[in-house]
């Protein structure tokens, strides 16, 4: 079958890798270069954990979406993915952070409780509060999601995927499936997938909304934030907000931000971070480590794709699929996810079914 799959991000190189060796031919467009580093799966990190919350479907996922990235490891010949561990902190009864400890109980997912002087001793740097407490689990880590996009761009050319950058799709058609660019080209096949991340509400304005999301990145850390002495990944599981330490290592800076979501933007837009959204992020950094990292390298943004229940979707009309949604979380799903909607594509695995799953409904 002739597919064009609209969109390079993570979904789009991982449908198209499942596609093209299951056979078909594929085209893949974007608006922009590809990789495209603007996408908000062009990074130096994306963190894999467990500990979720409330939505303990995405959780049980977990063990089934390393079992996809290993598969992917297999056939890039490399592995991506540095195993960190994590330390979790939040107050005693948040409700994200009892809903996230149960989610673990539930699981079978071995994590150590830390109290708050424990913690202190442990990792002096962090500062953690009398009411709060901790959790260390061993099984997580970081995704190298730009070097992940760059090698699957390689392995996807080899295996005759054809890639075509700049080809921004302005409108589309259900019954007889085929995109059209901004330039008035149109692109015909048997099917389409959209996986157009952020810009999805471009395209489909109700299903969507674009949520800016601010970090910053640090070279030059103290000794404790490497991840070569031992600092793993820290997240609070606040339930106001939401700061996430990643630890640097000779691959990469170290980075911080805010993974709480409540800046409506416009990923090709709006993407300056503001003095004030600096500020306010070094406001952050300062209530969790107060000595500070250094002089920033840079600050940066990226988009959520933000769906109504915050979880991402698979939906159908006629030949045309869209893979969307999800706001922090969806990185992790890429390879695995990407393979249900293969699946339903080839008829091995129900739509409903996959539909359930992708949108973490048991
Ligand atoms: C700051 C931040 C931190 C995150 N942290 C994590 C994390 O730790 N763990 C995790 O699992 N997830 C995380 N996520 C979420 C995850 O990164 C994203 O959900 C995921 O990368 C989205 O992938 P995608 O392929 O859907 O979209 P994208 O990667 O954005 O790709 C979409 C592509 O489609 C192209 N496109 C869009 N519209 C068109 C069009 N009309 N025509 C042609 N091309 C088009 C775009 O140019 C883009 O290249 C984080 C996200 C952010 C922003």
């Amino acid at each position: 079958m002739k597919v064009i799959v609209v969109g390079a991000g993570i979904y789009g190189m991982c449908v198209a890798h499942e596609l093209v060796s299951n056979g078909h031919s594929v085209t893949v467009l974007d608006q922009y270069d590809i990789p495209n580093r603007l996408c908000s799966s062009y990074d130096h990190h994306r963190l894999i954990r467990y500990p979720y919350g409330t939505q303990t479907e995405y959780a049980k996922r977990v063990p089934e979406a390393f079992e996809a990235w290993n598969r992917l490891w297999a056939s890039l010949g490399r592995s991506h993915f540095i195993r960190t561990g994590s330390l979790s902190v939040g107050r005693r009864n948040g409700a994200w952070f009892s809903a996230s400890l149960s989610g673990l109980e539930t699981l079978g997912v071995p994590y150590r409780n830390i109290t708050a002087p424990e913690c202190r001793e442990k990792y002096p740097w962090l500062e953690i509060g009398p009411n709060e407490i901790a959790f260390e689990t061993a099984g997580c880590g970081i995704l190298q999601a730009g070097k992940i996009l760059e090698s699957l761009d390689v392995l996807l050319r080899t295996k005759g995927v054809v890639f075509e950058a700049g080809q921004r799709i302005t409108s589309f058609s259900f019954d007889d499936p085929s995109v059209t660019t901004h330039e008035g080209f149109t692109y015909q096949s048997d099917l389409v997938v959209f996986a157009t991340g952020a810009w999805h509400s471009h395209l489909f304005p109700s299903e969507i909304q674009p949520i800016k999301q601010t970090y910053a990145l640090h070279k030059d850390v103290p000794g404790f934030a490497h991840i070569e002495n031992g600092c793993p990944i820290v997240m609070d599981l606040a339930d106001d907000h939401g700061f996430y330490f990643v630890p640097a290592s000779d691959q990469f800076p170290a980075k911080y931000g805010n993974h709480s979501a409540h800046m409506i933007g416009d990923p090709t837009l709006d993407r300056e971070v503001t003095r004030e959204e600096q500020q306010e992020m070094r406001s952050l950094l300062n209530t969790r480590i107060p000595d500070g990292l250094g002089e920033s390298e840079k600050f940066g943004s990226c988009y959520y794709a933000m769906t109504k229940t915050e979880t991402m979707a698979l939906v159908r009309t006629g030949s045309v699929y869209r893979l969307y949604g999800g706001s922090g979380n969806s990185f992790k799903f890429g390879p695995l996810f990407s393979q249900y909607l293969a699946d339903v594509i080839d008829g091995r695995l129900e739509l409903g079914r996959a539909q359930r799953l992708i949108s973490g409904v048991q």
